[in-house]
């Protein structure tokens, strides 16, 4: 049992990473050697969402492309605040699915907890960018309820950590919580949806390995990979441990415009996560979130996309398309209506 009180001397070399995450407009653009005329339109951007990357993420950033696939994830625009019909704060209808807060029980079996508002790193994209983070967090004295609902409902078999991204929480927090569900008898699965192994690699340290490599229930993690030039060396390395560990390791990626929606980059983004030691899960169409509409991509592009890696990689490194509807029991999978995603000789 790690002490919570021994987060209170230590601290990581993750936790200084992330305190100097990079916030100011200015220095990104400096450090990238973009122009400055991208800058009032950043800070006005910034200040409804702000600017936030870790140095290790912008250094895989290649200086003086203002259309590098990792810096569309991450610097803020324009048109982010132009007026955008059909996209709007809660696409998924988060709020309507939370029983109590920070809980959100929407699918069959599976219930998935948002438990911080942080993240390390601020995806422009993000569905997440106007949720009222503040007032739906078990840590502010839900816990116990949350964990009365789960043991009341012999159904849920499986707790996810979202929220935000969950590996911001200390190891201690982690360990406490993890060790409470895996009391909970009917709960046969535990699962992480992070992009911190991504963006701040050095969060997976030997302390917080031995943490996960120790677990009575089966454990997945769901990491958030967009462009295979985000699994860098670092990445990769850091990943192995928990591989060796017996942990599930898959990939949630999003289809962005500009980022990621051809076949060359998907597939290189499948054989990198391979070669990482993960599996690709979904790739989700865009939550239609105000802000984000630049990135949408077609969705009947979208499916000839999957049918375009269908053909030329294994089943296994081939992500579920699937879109998110808000009310919906589970996600949708997107397949063509006209069957373009058949087999022509
Ligand atoms: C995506 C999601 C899940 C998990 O769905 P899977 O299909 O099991 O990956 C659970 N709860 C919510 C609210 C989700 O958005
Ligand atoms: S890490 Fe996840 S929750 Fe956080 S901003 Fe990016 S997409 Fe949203």
């Amino acid at each position: 049992m790690i002490a919570e009180t021994t987060d209170a001397w230590h601290t990581a070399r993750w936790q200084r990473e992330l305190a100097e995450a990079i916030t100011d407009p200015a220095e990104l653009l400096e450090r990238l050697r973009l122009p400055a005329t991208l800058l009032p339109a950043a800070r006005a951007a910034a200040a409804q969402f702000p600017l936030r990357a870790p140095r290790g993420f912008v250094a895989r950033i290649e200086p003086g492309k203002p259309n590098d696939p990792l810096l569309r994830q991450i610097l803020p625009l324009g048109i982010e605040l132009d007026d955008q019909p059909g996209y709007g704060p809660d696409p998924v209808g988060d709020i309507a699915a939370m029983p109590h807060p920070g809980l959100l029980h929407k699918y069959q079996g599976r219930v998935l907890l948002t438990l911080t508002g942080a993240c390390a790193v601020h995806c422009r994209y993000c569905f997440r960018r106007h949720f009222p983070y503040a007032e739906a967090n078990p840590g502010r004295g839900h816990w116990p309820e949350v964990l009365d609902y789960i043991r009341a409902d012999a159904s849920i078999g499986e707790v996810i950590f979202s929220g935000g991204d969950p590996l911001l929480l200390t190891d201690a927090r982690l360990h406490l919580l993890l060790t409470e569900l895996e009391g909970i008898r009917h709960v046969r699965r535990l699962r992480i949806h992070t992009r911190v192994p991504v963006v701040l690699p050095s969060r997976l340290d030997a302390r917080f390995c031995s943490l996960l490599g120790e677990r009575r229930l089966p454990l997945v993690i769901v990491v958030h990979v967009n462009h295979a030039r985000e699994l860098s060396a670092e990445v990769v390395a850091a990943l192995r441990p928990l591989r060796r560990a017996g942990i599930t390791l898959l990939n949630q990626a999003v289809l962005l415009r500009g980022v990621n929606d051809s076949a060359a980059a998907l597939t290189a983004l499948s054989e990198a996560l391979f070669d990482a030691g993960v599996l690709p899960y979904y790739l989700h169409a865009l939550d239609r979130v105000q802000g984000a509409r630049h990135f949408d991509v077609d969705q009947e592009v979208a499916i000839a996309l999957v049918a375009a890696l269908r053909r030329t990689l294994p089943g296994y490194l081939v992500p579920s398309l699937v879109r998110e509807i808000a009310g919906a029991p589970h996600k949708e999978a997107l397949t063509s209506a006209a069957g373009t995603d058949t087999f022509t000789a």
